[in-house]
């Protein structure tokens, strides 16, 4: 049953083959079985999910319907869920549990899925690898001494390893299409505006968004049609019409469409297999008649500078909240400000206070023009290069990350090493547009390759498009991690 897909699981739900206790049974005991390797989880719940699924083959047995009616799901830990704890992989947010549940997945509850668990991220979700959690670090499910890549790599890592039929993650710089890559599963970043954030815990608000993982991209466009769409309680979402996702997947093929091929994004550093893998995906489009027009995006070598300019600025005023009053546990000193210092000083890791203290410097008075403002006026020049090639062309393919999987402990040292792990996922965050991820072959090594699809803002349904015509005519999607 672990080997369905989520859409496939959904057939042999509604046609009584299975129940979606049965379902969640066997999703519950692999993560017994295999999750203290894989580590994926910070927390498995599994009262609630049977309920839920109990819940669901109840509403089915009495003749009714909901897109993900008794599918099991993970969520990453940094979206609020009422009752369950949510941590953000911070031990600042030890024991927290919220007294209300973010949109997108009470979004997935009243479609009826179902949920395993919250899955482990990077703390505040800053970081590429899992290896910044406060809990535990996730090990890679193709193999376990390399990591999943992140923030998201704990719901990567759970989908890839047949523990969940999808999940939510979130993207800020490229958390959910990194370790989608790493992890040879599918992942899409949404248009900034497309999904509520009301109740993910904010790291930089105008680049945070809510992503979700399949292993297919069938699956994501399923997903994507549950938690697209405006929320009075998110004013930065968008009241923009959500298609469907899914009906639009066999909208025509794909002759004459234009895909841009940005010189910037195959450069010197690049894993030679990843970009031979991404440069035989962008064959296989033309094979299947899409046109290939070389372009140009001038601006993508300021990305990182700038991205590390404004997601720590942003993250050093969200992050401000917590002071061990307000939320979460409190280190007792006495006095306030002591208490303050204790709480954030003992429960904040390396990473975060590395990024408050670069955001707090950017920000500050006399600096303030020379690093913020200047980095907000380049981010319009790489939305610009976007808004431009889109008059070109009518997706842009690239790789995902410059590398596949990298081992545990290999870049904890060097935080600009980590940084670069992101390298081709963080413009389309600033510019605010859709991002896909979809397996498109593996190393010598056997480590899954990512491609990465961009496309204009609100164009999810075109990415997802592409990806889905490329998935049915390649099988890198359908291969197995070597696990149990
Ligand atoms: N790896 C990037 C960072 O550390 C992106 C993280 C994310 O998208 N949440 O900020």
């Amino acid at each position: 049953m672990i080997d369905l897909t989520l859409s496939e699981a959904l057939e042999k739900l509604n046609t009584g083959e299975i129940s979606s206790v049965e379902l969640t049974r066997a999703h519950l005991d692999r993560i017994t079985r295999l999750d203290s390797q894989v580590k994926a989880y910070l927390t498995v719940t599994p009262d609630l999910a049977l309920e839920q699924a109990a819940a669901a083959d109840k509403r089915r047995a009495a003749g009714e319907t909901a897109p993900l009616l008794g599918v099991p799901l993970a969520i990453k830990d940094v979206l609020c869920t009422e009752g369950v704890p949510t941590t953000c992989g911070s031990r600042i947010l030890e024991g927290f549990v919220p007294p209300y549940t973010a949109t997108a997945v009470q979004n997935l509850f009243d479609a009826g899925a179902v949920m395993l668990g919250k899955t482990n991220t990077d703390e505040f979700a800053m970081g590429s690898s899992t290896e910044n959690s406060g809990y535990f670090t996730t090990h890679n499910p193709w193999d376990l001494e390399r990591v999943p890549g992140g923030s998201s790599g704990g719901s990567a890592a759970a989908v890839a390893a047949r523990m969940a039929l999808g999940a939510l993650g979130t993207d800020t710089g490229g958390s959910v299409r990194q370790p989608a890559s790493l992890c040879g599963v599918v992942a899409l970043k949404p248009s900034y505006g497309r999904v509520s954030r009301y109740g993910l815990i904010a790291f930089a608000s105008s680049l945070d968004q809510v992503g979700v993982f399949g292993r297919t991209v069938e699956d994501a466009a399923r997903l994507m049609n549950i938690i697209a769409g405006h929320d009075s309680r998110d004013s930065t979402s968008m009241p923009t019409p959500v298609p469907d996702y899914v009906a639009a997947l066999n909208d025509g093929d794909l002759k004459g469409l234009r895909v841009g091929l940005p010189q910037e994004y195959f450069i010197e550093g690049i894993q030679p297999e990843v970009e031979a893998a991404v440069r035989a995906a962008v064959d296989k489009l033309a094979e299947l008649g899409a046109e290939i027009v070389e372009i140009s995006l001038p601006h993508t070598r300021y990305s990182l500078s700038v991205y590390y300019l404004v997601a720590p600025a942003e993250a050093s005023a969200n992050l401000a909240r917590f002071d061990g009053v307000r939320y979460g546990p409190r280190e007792d000193e006495g006095s306030m400000w002591a208490t303050y210092k204790a709480t954030r000083g003992r429960r904040f890791g390396p990473e975060v206070k590395r990024r408050i203290m670069l955001g707090t410097y950017a920000l500050s008075t006399g600096y303030y023009d020379a690093y913020y403002l200047k980095a907000q006026k380049v981010r319009t020049l790489i939305k610009d290069d976007f808004e431009k090639a889109f008059e070109q062309v009518d997706v842009i393919a690239a790789p995902v990350s410059p590398t596949t999987a990298f081992k545990i402990g290999e870049k904890t040292d060097d935080p600009l090493q980590m940084y670069l792990s992101d390298v081709f996922t963080l413009s389309a965050s600033l510019a605010g547009i859709p991002g896909l991820s979809v397996p498109c072959g593996f190393d010598t090594a056997g480590l899954p390759i990512g491609l990465q699809l961009f496309g204009p803002a609100f164009e999810e349904g075109r990415v997802l498009r592409v990806g889905h015509l490329y998935q049915q005519a390649t099988d890198w999607h359908t291969r197995r991690p070597p696990l149990g």
